[in-house]
């Protein structure tokens, strides 16, 4: 069987399984479908040979293949979630030899990839690639990465190849807000550094994430009968609005790109007596980030002197930190992928990237984590998908990192 038809193998057995994570839960996984698809991991990595296959109650799968030489133990993690964003949990992948021009993906929901809003497409005319029927993402986010991991297990121990020490970790509940790889067990996860496989085209190198909180506001305002409220009641949505008056309409994420943070209002819920405000920070850079954060302080102050029978409280939690903060581009393991990359022919993409990954988390728990290219296009949208030939590059860019560390 050649590799390609076993990543393809190993993608539809783990896409199939409904693996989506629920932000609105509080226990870890927080859903049923991450613990089915981490059952099945382990019986697929106790199959291959490998050691202390464990899933913790918190969902999180670790697993060793001991070396076989000796050298840097490596490490890989994936995530097990795949994203809500209000499209079905369910996915059914389809494989489409893809010649150009719009891309039916649903006849009977009628749902069409036009390619004159998706000119990424181009690249891949007279590829076979995987899509979601439409009504779902693809998932390639992060299951590609799993697929990935497992075929280079299971080609290292086909072939019998020579390597150090392998330890693997499928978490769960990444896409909101890194929750599983905050509890992975680093007793169980032991590698010398890491990666992840979480980002996009083909090439694409991150090493660089922002630095996130997540901030909730709330404002209890005083009632009153408005016959006799004069002086009296006040309204907490109209202290919601003074807050939000006092940020740059300009640095949100629609008025930003690049390297520039923002601030992004997330939610507001109001009635007469309480008013609930939810926002995030993003920033590339430290120190900027300390004063987005004192600024919202500042803000409130303000805000409680403009309004001082307001009962205002503000909560203010660091969600995860740029991998940059911990790790210079001279790190042996990000110099051993761009070498990886290079001794594939494949031409590198570093770019810092306008989100988080469990790398973020880890490198700041000590594990130096950067992250490589899936393949695919468009995470978290209906329009994911994944050309098998990027696929192939992303697995012997982790065979790779495998016989060089
Ligand atoms: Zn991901």
């Amino acid at each position: 069987m050649n590799y390609q038809d076993l990543l393809v193998e190993h993608f539809l057995r783990y896409s199939a399984i409904p693996s989506q994570s629920d932000a609105t839960v509080n226990t870890l996984p927080t859903s049923e479908g991450q613990l089915e698809l981490g059952r099945l991991l382990c019986t697929e990595l106790r199959q291959l040979g490998l050691e202390e296959v464990e899933q913790d109650s918190n969902g999180v799968v670790t697993a060793k293949l001991a070396g076989t030489r000796s050298g840097n133990a490596i490490g890989f993690c994936s995530h097990l979630d795949t994203v809500d964003v209000s499209l079905s949990p369910k996915i059914r992948a389809q494989l489409i030899d893809y010649q150009g021009g719009d891309v039916i993906l649903n006849v009977k929901e009628n749902i069409v990839m036009p390619a004159s809003e998706h000119p990424e497409l181009e690249a891949y005319k007279g590829q076979r690639i995987f899509f979601s029927d439409g009504t779902s993402v693809l998932g390639a986010d992060n299951k590609a990465a799993m697929a990935n991991i497992m075929t280079a297990l299971h080609i290292v121990q086909q072939e019998k190849r020579e390597h150090a020490d392998i330890y693997i970790a499928f978490v769960p509940d990444e896409e909101i807000g890194l929750r599983g790889s905050k509890v992975l067990d680093l007793n169980k996860f032991r590698p010398d550094y890491a990666y992840t496989i979480d980002s996009c085209a083909l090439g694409e190198v991150v090493y660089e994430t922002f630095n996130a909180a997540t901030v909730t506001i709330d404002i209890q305002g005083v009632t009153a009968h408005p016959m006799s409220s004069k002086g009296v009641l006040v309204n907490p949505i109209l202290v919601a609005h003074d807050l939000m008056a006092m940020f740059d309409r300009r640095q949100t994420p629609e008025c930003t790109a690049g390297k520039d943070g923002y601030w992004w209002f997330t939610g507001i819920t109001g009635d007469a007596l309480n008013c609930r405000v939810s926002m995030h920070i993003r920033d590339f850079d430290k120190d900027n980030y300390q004063k987005r954060k004192q600024y919202i302080k500042d803000c409130i102050d303000k805000l409680q002197a403009l309004h001082p029978r307001a009962v205002i409280k503000l909560q203010i939690e660091d969600v995860y930190e740029n991998i940059a903060n911990n790790v210079s581009a001279d790190d042996a393991p990000i110099a051993r992928l761009y070498a990886a990359l290079d001794s594939l022919g494949i031409k590198a993409r570093t770019y810092a990237m306008r989100g988080g990954t469990d790398g973020s988390c880890l490198s700041a728990r000590g594990i130096v984590t950067p992250n490589y290219f899936t393949g695919a296009h468009n995470f978290h949208s209906r329009f994911e998908f994944l050309p098998l030939e990027s696929f192939e590059k992303s697995l012997q860019v982790t065979l790779k990192l495998i016989e060089t560390a």
